[in-house]
């Protein structure tokens, strides 16, 4: 991008005030960031979290996406029960939005389950988990900038309306999505598929359902019926609706009448991929989303019985963005892992999602039918720089691969092991790239994950 520069990296600590020397530090608060902070303040270190914006959630939240994804199998038996496969800190945090009302059971999405959860349960359960924890969070703050001594993170220059600041970290995570930190210190990552990227997605809610009638109509799978996409089709003939995206999800929510709809698909105006880490095409993205949700709202007034009465509540605070930078990792996840449910001695995470791959009109998923691959630990290691581990969606992964490996239980469970290797590396004295794998498993394990 011509427009802006990125690597931003300091060879010495700048002059600046230093807000704090930690142990660990944690930039993003997603579903990976929040994951790994707890749990290294957890095993005792001096944790701090830093996050853009006034909460803690993510493309879950500000996103909107609303769904814990990847927990269960999938089969081609429609009498197939839920089969949870995925425990540890997300079966944790899921229990704990429970304990709060705050996440519906499994509900039927083709051929396995999700949950859906309340974002604003979601923000609270994350509060109280850091907070339990002894993580320092925090909010309104960006991180600009790394210091590094070489190819180590030293530390990074971060900035609010109060000004600019340096934390010193020991071990930091880069739990951002975007590789923040792996790109400002100007290490190699890959931007999708050769540049192409999946379609963004401006989530919406919707209340003053009539649930009954609608549920009768819909039925209970997510993933719309043949006939809404039929409807879609037909209303898009008229110059009433704009609605490029056919095959659409509706959850249940655990509000009475509310559904949250995952329907629209965003290019630009002239048709272009919409290249989102650029803020003008993010922009550009945020204003088509906002008026293409009115559309896919007037369209399920008109259509889908249930809905006519139905009204939108909210659209996700960001547009959902389910792909940007994935670092070069010591090992890459491949397309093959996936489709072959590759199994691994050094996995921290099962992973059973189908291929999810939003482009073109109609979403494309590549089912696991009753299994799940194994993604290894070394995918959240960069190949160039220590004292620095990612979590969440920028992993490495092939672009197809991390159609599947993206989902929240997933990046969770990064989290999870990431904390714990921050930890070690500290307590042992070893670079994270040389840390014996059986021992954050085996951390995990006692933690409840299964492996
Ligand atoms: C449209 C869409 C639909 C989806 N649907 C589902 C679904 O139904 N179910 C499901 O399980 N998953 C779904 N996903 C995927 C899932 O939501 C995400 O992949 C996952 O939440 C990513 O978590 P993360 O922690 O890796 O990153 P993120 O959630 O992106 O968190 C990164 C955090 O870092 C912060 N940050 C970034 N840069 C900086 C900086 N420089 N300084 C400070 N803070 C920074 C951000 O504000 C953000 O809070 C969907 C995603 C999208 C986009």
């Amino acid at each position: 991008m011509k427009d802006w520069k990125i690597v931003q990296r300091f060879e010495a600590v700048p002059d600046l005030p230093v807000l704090a020397e930690v142990d660990v530090l944690v930039i993003g608060g997603g579903a990976a960031g929040v994951a790994a902070a707890e749990t290294a303040s957890r095993m005792g270190k001096r944790t701090w979290l830093i996050e853009k914006y006034g909460f803690c959630g993510g493309a879950a939240v500000a996103g909107l996406s609303g769904t814990i994804c990847g927990m269960f199998m999938a089969s081609d038996n429609p009498d197939a029960q839920p089969e949870q496969v995925v425990f540890g800190f997300t079966e944790r945090f899921r229990q704990a939005l429970a304990d709060k009302g705050g996440v519906t059971g499994p509900q039927r999405y083709g051929k396995t389950y999700t949950v859906t959860h309340d974002p604003l349960m979601w923000r609270e359960v994350a509060d109280d988990f850091l907070e339990q924890a002894g993580v320092t969070t925090l909010f309104h703050t960006a991180v600009t900038g790394v210091i590094m001594n070489g190819d180590a993170f030293k530390g990074v220059v971060i900035e609010s309306n109060a000004g600019q600041s340096v934390i010193l970290a020991r071990m930091i995570v880069d739990a951002s999505g975007d590789a923040a930190l792996i790109a400002r210190a100007g290490m190699d990552y890959y931007f999708g598929d050769n540049g192409r990227i999946q379609n963004p997605t401006m989530f919406f809610r919707i209340a003053g359902v009539d649930m009954e009638k609608y549920l009768a109509y819909y039925g209970e799978d997510t993933i719309c019926p043949p006939k809404v996409t039929e409807n879609i089709v037909a209303a898009n003939q008229t110059d009433d609706y704009d609605l490029p995206r056919h095959k659409i999800w509706m959850f249940p929510t655990t509000r009475p009448g509310e559904l949250m709809v995952n329907a629209t698909r965003l290019a630009g105006q002239d048709g272009r991929m919409l290249n989102v880490i650029d803020p003008k095409d993010f922009t550009e993205a945020e204003v088509f989303g906002r008026r293409q949700v009115r559309s896919y709202a007037k369209f399920l007034n008109h259509y889908v019985p249930g809905c006519e009465n139905a009204y939108v509540v909210d659209t996700g605070v960001e547009v959902g963005i389910r792909q940007t930078r994935s670092i070069v990792g010591v090992e890459t996840l491949s397309n093959d892992d996936v489709v072959n449910c590759r199994k691994r001695e050094d996995s921290i995470c099962r992973t059973p999602w189908p291929i999810e791959l939003h482009s073109g009109d109609k979403p494309k998923l590549h089912w696991l039918l009753n299994d799940y691959y194994d993604v290894p630990f070394n995918t959240l290691v960069p190949v160039v720089g220590e004292n620095i581990i990612v979590a969440g969606r920028c992993l490495s992964a092939e672009h197809e691969a991390l159609a599947s490996a993206r989902v929240t239980a997933q990046c969770f469970e990064y989290g999870h092991a990431a904390g714990i290797a921050v930890v070690k590396a500290i307590d042992e004295g070893i670079r994270i790239r040389e840390l014996p794998v059986d021992e954050i498993r085996n951390v995990m394990i006692a933690n409840g994950s299964k492996l």
